[in-house]
């Protein structure tokens, strides 16, 4: 403050990090942010805000920033600097090349989280109506899209069903697969305050994460279950509820469908699903299980949060399905306090899988196939739309890998450094005969490009972001773009040099249309947003003006909640004598996923490289004391890291983040994936550990 001035004058806009959706004040001098004050009028945040949104801003304009247009031939060319026009004129010239050498559907595309609403709805738009092909795929691949199938499933759409607000009236938390106070920090902070008031908290997670024990709070119950085995934890805990008579009948009879609720019933009551048969399994005491099983069915308000140790399974799609089936059991939908919450990874990864950016979806998750619909976004686009669904981001590799796919537009995302097994990733990506990689920075990905298109940052953009709980708020452009051109604008410039008009003049024209073509955003507009301060979807002529804050209040979304059988299947990935260790990952609090914008921030003073953290036992049986260099192996590569010694894991298990490129966690990681969704299986990679000298 003191070096850059006081401010002249402020712009209320949303934080670019994590799924809360924290509203903050930018304070200027000129067009310089002098800093980040949380927006005490901020309904996601009520003026609060953690480490990243408040200092780790000065990204959007670090000397690494790219703000020319660059071209290639081959990836072993230098880059070479080109105007605008030119470098989009060659990025379409080789998508048509491609398209008619190899057939419409030999190109895709990948939206990106960190990008508005607006942005991605024209890059998915981009995709099906200038390429012609369903191609196209987002992040929420990697992450929640087992949450999209399996709460789809089950109550009938794809989203958070509370407010964060709603947690102020639980009086049983349960966190499964989730580390707030890293992750999502400012909800951590109200889950606290919540559980200081008296609610029970009930934590399941291989780690002894900071809710578990802290200065702050302690949970009742903490479940540390061996990694890959959440299914077997969500049919123990759902066995004791059906064999115990918690289950809460009136709720079930009026609310849900009764033959699937008598199939699942009559299956978790089996004695191979209670919690003393899946001690084994688990590894955790079935007394602790029957106890949490309890507490979470009596509540009598209980809330559910979960997080990527939910979905980045072999079966993550089936934990959400347990997860939503044990709160239907139990009554938990559907009112203030309860419901099944999960916590999403990025600012706007819930509403980059609103805007279509699914293989199989369109805005608002309507499925491809579906003629009626596909007819409405026809008529509007003058284009006809491909009815089969196209490649997920997984599919794209191996296409990539067998000479089908050969051209992919990547906004926004290194999936060189976030994607599993980048050994299997930079395989594919070399196949490939155009790469376009539109970013902020020259990224991992960039690596592999032939066209380098400048992003723009959180800072200079106009749009929206929707954050975990459904809640739509406005992003303010702070600065105007470095490059020249908004993301919006690259992205219309590349349909028109494809032959697709495109003739915005401002996201809130491109709004409109959203509005105009997805039945769940209909009643949002700038003109609301400005006045409210923000909405939830579904916000439309049928809800509150300011749209739906707590879901499936009278009735869920597909009507009867549907209870569906979820079996436990032990991962493939199994610990042997070669690699006896599980690895997990995640996240810690002063970084954020690659890293990309933290370690370009004060922030990074905080924590400057990735560390492998192991318990006790296993240091000492591999001679590893705190701070020494370790390898670590898996089936899918090697990397080189530094030891933390902790009692917070439990023997057997480690644990490490992917914050830096130089360490490439995902080098180890393998591309064993989700059943329904082929989202990664990050949490379980068998591994060995040992000493190694400093690398
Ligand atoms: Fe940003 Fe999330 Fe922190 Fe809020 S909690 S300031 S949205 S990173």
């Amino acid at each position: 403050v003191i070096e850059l001035g006081q401010p002249e004058h402020s712009v209320v806009t949303t934080c670019a990090y994590c799924g809360v959706g924290c509203s903050f004040k930018a304070e200027m001098k000129g067009e310089t942010v002098v800093r980040m004050t949380p927006w005490k009028d901020g309904q996601a945040n009520d003026g609060h805000s953690c480490i990243k949104g408040r200092f780790a801003w000065s990204y959007a304009t670090h000397k690494d920033r790219i703000t020319k247009p660059m071209i290639r031939d081959r990836i072993t060319d230098p880059w070479r600097e080109v105007s605008w026009d030119e470098a989009i004129g060659h990025a379409a010239a080789r998508f048509k090349a491609i398209q008619a050498k190899h057939g419409k559907d030999s190109v895709g595309g990948i939206t990106s989280s960190r990008c508005t609403n607006e942005e991605t709805y024209l890059v998915q738009k981009l995709i099906r109506a200038a390429f012609g092909t369903n191609n196209v795929d987002t992040c929420a691949r990697v992450c929640h899209s087992p949450t999209g199938y399996g709460l789809g499933q089950t109550f009938g759409t794809s989203a958070g069903t509370q407010t964060f607000r709603s947690v102020r009236h639980a009086d049983v938390i349960l966190v499964i697969g989730a580390n707030p106070s890293d992750a999502h920090p400012v909800f951590a902070s109200r889950l606290k305050r919540r559980v200081r008031q008296g609610a029970k908290l009930v934590v399941i997670d291989p780690r002894q994460i900071d809710l578990v024990s802290s200065p702050h709070v302690k949970a009742q119950h903490h479940l540390p279950l061996k990694p890959g085995t959440n299914v077997a934890m969500i049919s123990a805990l759902a066995h004791v509820v059906v064999t115990e008579g918690l289950v809460d009948e009136a709720y079930v009879a009026e609310r849900c469908d009764t033959k699937s609720f008598n199939e699942w019933r009559d299956f978790v009551a089996r004695p191979e699903n209670s919690p003393e048969a899946l001690e084994a399994a688990t590894g955790v005491p079935a007394a602790e299980v029957r106890a949490a099983a309890r507490l979470y069915a009596a509540g009598p308000n209980s809330a559910i949060y979960y997080g990527l140790g939910v979905t980045e399974h072999a079966q993550g799609s089936t934990m959400v399905m347990g997860i939503a089936n044990l709160a239907m059991a139990c009554g938990m939908v559907g009112r203030e306090g309860v419901g099944v919450n999960p916590l999403r990874g990025q600012n706007n990864v819930q509403g980059s899988c609103d805007m279509g950016s699914f293989p199989h979806e369109l805005p608002g998750y309507r499925h491809i196939s579906d003629s009626t619909v596909r007819g409405q976004f026809e008529a509007a686009w003058g284009v006809t739309l491909d009815p089969e669904p196209g490649l997920r981001i997984p599919n794209m590799f191996e296409a990539a890998l067998d000479g089908s796919f050969r051209g992919l537009y990547c906004q926004g995302e290194d999936i060189v450094q976030s994607d599993p097994n980048t050994q299997h990733v930079a395989a594919a990506l070399s196949a490939m005969d155009c790469i376009v990689v539109q970013d902020i920075f020259l990224n991992e990905t960039a690596k592999y490009a032939h066209v380098l298109l400048p992003g723009s940052s959180f800072l200079e953009k106009d749009g929206t972001f929707t954050n975990a709980e459904r809640r739509i708020s406005r992003v303010r452009q702070v600065m105007r773009p470095l490059a020249g051109l908004a993301d919006w604008e690259v992205t219309q410039k590349l349909a028109n040099a494809l032959g697709y008009p495109m003739a915005y003049r401002h996201p809130e024209e491109i709004m409109a249309e959203i509005a105009a073509l997805t039945p769940s955003f209909a009643g949002v507009s700038y003109a609301k947003l400005d006045r409210l301060g923000s909405v939830q979807w579904p916000c439309n002529e049928s809800t509150d003006e300011a749209g739906t804050a707590i879901m499936h209040r009278e009735k869920f979304v597909r009507g009867k909640g549907r209870f569906i059988i979820t079996q436990y299947v032990a991962t493939d990935e199994k610990v042997t004598r070669r690699f006896p260790l599980l690895l997990t990952t995640g996240r810690i609090l002063s970084q954020y996923n690659v890293g990309a914008q933290t370690r370009r921030t004060p922030n990074n003073q905080w924590h400057d490289e990735d560390r492998l953290e192991l318990h006790p036992h296993d240091a000492q049986e591999r001679g590893i004391r705190d701070g020494d260099w370790v390898g670590i192996e898996s089936r899918a590569g090697q990397t080189v890291l530094r030891a933390v010694v902790s009692e917070r894991m439990q023997p057997g298990v480690v644990y490490t983040t992917f914050h830096f490129p130089e360490s490439g966690a995902n080098v180890i990681t393998t591309d064993s994936s989700d059943w329904a969704t082929n989202c990664p299986e990050y949490k379980v990679t068998a591994v060995q550990v040992l000493p190694v000298s400093q690398p």
